[in-house]
């Protein structure tokens, strides 16, 4: 039985029980009934109205814009926790600011950290693990030598690159509780961080009664819930060509996350240098993806594996989302979205012309 058939048959039910009433009572309790029922329609109207439009707001954190949506009663509440908590966790992870607690652990080199900074830091280490190193926290050396934490990009000498790469690798560190020991490494969370503030935009959104939450954290999506009525989000995959999309993607309840040479780079000498860097080789991935989309419940896991994929490059990403079933979309240098671990059932729309659709 349709949930349309089963309000009618509840609607009969109700109207049934008026029959053994007299003919004034009948009329007295009709108009009643008919006031009660216009009221909560009104409500209903009311809310509807609201609900189509969501309270938005924009931030500038994490060194990327991002655009948080809320929906229903509790959104401006939501909006403004989710906002604070995203400032206190850059506060926490950034490398680069001098007030983070980051900052303070890779100038020190070992000590008692926050509960959450080691968090992050244990699954950082177990993600590099699980990817063969391809995610790797410890290349901040790395980053700093091409410019890309301070933005004073350059390319640096094959010697300056050996030296850095020696100070590269996550066997050296240890995590024990809280306590962390980097051994002369330093560590970058860029990789994982907006992975770990969709995590808990997620998180807000569950505790909140807002009816549905959606952030963009820079390209690091968190779909919360759903869109009010239980609509799935229309999410954009953005097309690494330039303007415009790639796909349109159908989802609820998960993050998506997105990493690709085109996001950040600096040409010299007639060559592009990009912001993902191969840790085996010290030089951004020579990778033969354009991009490399990962959708999981958890922002952590979408975070880090999609940069870990694209380090990889298609053969070595299709073999490890096979065997860990990892939920994937890789765009290919001639134009495939190679589905993997059933993405494609996510996919609403392909962009046309451009790209071509493959299930892997
Ligand atoms: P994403 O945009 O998530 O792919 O992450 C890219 C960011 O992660 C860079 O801006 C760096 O801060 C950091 N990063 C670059 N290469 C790696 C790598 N191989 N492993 C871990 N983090 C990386
Ligand atoms: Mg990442």
């Amino acid at each position: 039985m349709t949930a349309k058939t089963l309000y009618i048959k509840a609607q009969k039910e109700k109207h049934g029980t008026l029959h053994g009433t007299s003919g004034r009572v009948r009329c007295v309790f009709f108009r009643f009934s008919l006031l009660f029922s216009i009221i909560p329609l009104f409500l209903c109207l009311f809310s509807a109205c609201r609900e189509t439009a969501p309270l938005s707001s924009e931030i500038y954190a994490m060194d990327t814009y991002m655009e948080l949506k809320a929906y229903g009663g509790e959104a401006e509440d939501l909006l403004e926790k989710a906002e604070k908590e995203i400032f206190r966790l850059e506060r926490l992870f950034s490398a680069t600011s001098a007030e983070s607690e980051l900052y303070r652990l890779n100038l020190s080199g070992s000590g008692a950290v926050s509960p959450e900074l080691a968090e992050i830091i244990s699954v950082s280490l177990a993600l590099s693990r699980k990817t063969g190193g391809a995610f790797d926290p410890s290349v901040r050396p790395l980053l700093r030598l091409w410019g890309f934490t301070e933005d004073e990009f350059r390319v640096p000498s094959e010697a300056g690159i050996a030296a850095a790469l020696e100070r590269v690798g996550d066997e050296r560190i240890s995590a024990d509780g809280t306590e962390v020991l980097l051994n002369g490494c330093e560590l970058d969370l860029g990789g994982i961080a907006k992975g770990y503030a969709a995590d808990r935009f997620a998180g807000i959104a569950a505790e909140s009664l807002c009816g549905g939450a959606f952030a963009n954290l820079g390209g690091m999506i968190c779909a919360a819930g759903t869109k009010p009525g239980g609509e799935p989000w229309r999410v954009a995959l953005q097309s690494p060509l330039g303007e415009g999309y790639a796909a349109v993607l159908s989802v609820s309840n998960v993050c998506i996350s997105t990493s690709g040479a085109y996001q950040r780079f600096f040409e010299s000498g007639g060559k592009r240098y990009h912001h993902i860097i191969d840790p085996s080789t010290g030089f951004p991935a020579e990778s033969d993806l354009l991009s490399a989309t990962v959708i999981d419940e958890s922002g952590c896991f979408a975070d880090a594996v999609s940069t870990a994929l694209f380090v990889m490059g298609e053969d070595a990403s299709v073999k490890f989302c096979r065997q860990n079933g990892v939920c994937a979309i890789l765009i290919t240098e001639d134009m495939r979205l190679l589905c993997l671990g059933g993405a494609e059932d996510f996919i609403e729309e392909v962009s046309g012309e451009t790209f071509t659709l493959c299930i892997g």
